[in-house]
């Protein structure tokens, strides 16, 4: 008897698998006052009738309590409070975008004369920031081969600060061994932030692994319909505090509404994301046998660089993925990503469409990895569309392709 007494007052989300946490967090009552998805507060300001109210909000602010528009309202508490579990951090902060999200976490913890160490494949804006933002401010960055593993200890500096990780990173696909980077970082006291785009907050588990801060593109998955920018960093206990008042004195916050649409995403995500990945994963088999493909970029093959941690620290894959070809041009490339029926030339993301990018120029965006640029690299994600007709699209567009080459 006793120890039903004690359980009730555990939490609930403790034995929760994922699919059910995506349906349960983030609709307490508090918050909702009872309705199934959190209702949308539109509010820069709150009035309080007395000075013990306005204390009491003041004191509790990061508690739940409402206290000034910028710190957020309840739409944004009950979504913070599911992705700081999903992810299993001790906190989320919000920001307009993925990469506000990113610029805030590297600025809150960086000051001049820090160093940073940064994957050669991270996302290209993350890049673009640290040589111009970040270079200005008195930050040095040093690129590293994502899968350097336990050679990153000869890349660790007295100065040394952040080491930054993305996995898969962006458009080659490269998965890093996460535990061991993050067991060095830790042992040289470096703080270690991760993209964690690709996993989305259901695929891996950053912070058993050692990550310090977690970063979502919620303007991918999250959202999931292609309608909203938005982006979410998650901290250990260690970590929190910082991250959120260094965002919040960054001036970071969201509106309610684009909030209240990320909620609503998230709650098809586990469902959203399963499709993607056996349609990604058909399309992926279909092109493996195919005589123009050289490889797949795909984390779930064997030819994708990392695959084994892949395996080791991932519990699914996604919609997007890379393949290259073994020979072309931007005209026989031209030929196969224009005119596509379903895959739309684009860019982002993780909404519900199937997309193509053709891309050129990795080799000048890496500075440490070399890039074969004579074999070009195809970007998909796949969406949500029937299968057979995406081959279909591939297929057709693989003989426009192979009649530019033939010419
Ligand atoms: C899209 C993306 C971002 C940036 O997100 P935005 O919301 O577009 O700013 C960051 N990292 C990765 C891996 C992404 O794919």
């Amino acid at each position: 008897m006793l120890i039903w007494y004690y359980l009730r007052y555990l939490p609930m989300e403790i034995n929760m698998k994922k699919e059910t946490q995506i349906v349960c967090l983030g609709r307490n009552k508090k918050w909702t006052k009872g309705v199934v998805n959190p209702p949308v507060v539109r509010a820069s300001t709150m009035l309080f009738d007395t000075m013990e109210d306005m204390r009491f909000a003041g004191k509790n602010k990061n508690n739940g309590e409402m206290y000034y528009g910028r710190r957020g309202g309840p739409t944004h508490f009950a979504f913070q409070e599911a992705i700081a579990e999903l992810e299993g951090g001790a906190g989320t902060a919000l920001y307009p975008s993925g990469t506000a999200a990113i610029s805030s976490a590297l600025m809150s913890f960086l000051k001049a004369g820090d160093h940073l160490l940064m994957l050669d494949n991270a996302y290209e804006p993350t890049r673009a920031l640290c040589d111009t933002l970040l270079a200005g401010f008195g930050i040095e960055t040093t690129y590293y081969d994502p899968l350097i593993g336990a050679g990153i200890s000869e890349l660790i500096q007295p100065n040394t600060k952040v080491l930054f990780l993305e996995s898969p990173g962006s458009i080659t696909m490269e998965i890093q061994d996460v535990p061991t980077l993050s067991r060095i970082a830790h042992e040289n006291n470096l703080i270690v932030m991760l993209d964690n785009t690709w996993a989305s907050p259901i695929n891996s588990r950053p912070f058993e692994m050692g990550v310090d801060i977690s970063i979502q593109a919620a303007t991918k998955y999250i959202v999931g319909h292609s309608d909203v920018m938005m982006g979410t960093a998650t901290a250990n206990t260690k970590y929190w505090p910082t991250l959120r008042e260094h965002s919040y004195l960054l001036g970071q916050c969201t509106s309610p509404d684009d909030v209240y649409l990320a909620s609503r995403g998230l709650r098809t995500l586990g469902v959203r994301m399963a499709q993607h990945e056996k349609n990604a994963l058909a399309v992926a088999n279909w092109l493996a046998t195919r005589p123009e493909v050289d490889h797949l970029r795909h984390p779930a093959f064997e030819t994708c660089p990392g695959h084994e941690f892949f395996k080791r620290d991932f519990s699914g894959s996604n919609g997007l993925f890379s393949f290259v070809l073994k020979e072309g041009n931007l005209k026989s490339v031209t030929a196969l990503v224009e005119n596509m029926d379903y895959f739309k030339m684009g860019f982002s993301w993780g909404g519900f469409e199937s997309l193509i990018l053709g891309v050129f120029g990795i080799d000048k965006i890496r500075t440490v990895t070399q890039w074969d640029k004579s074999k070009p690299l195809i970007r998909l994600h796949v969406g949500l569309e029937n299968v057979d007709d995406l081959i279909a699209d591939l297929e057709a567009g693989f003989e426009r392709m192979n009649k530019a080459l033939s010419k």
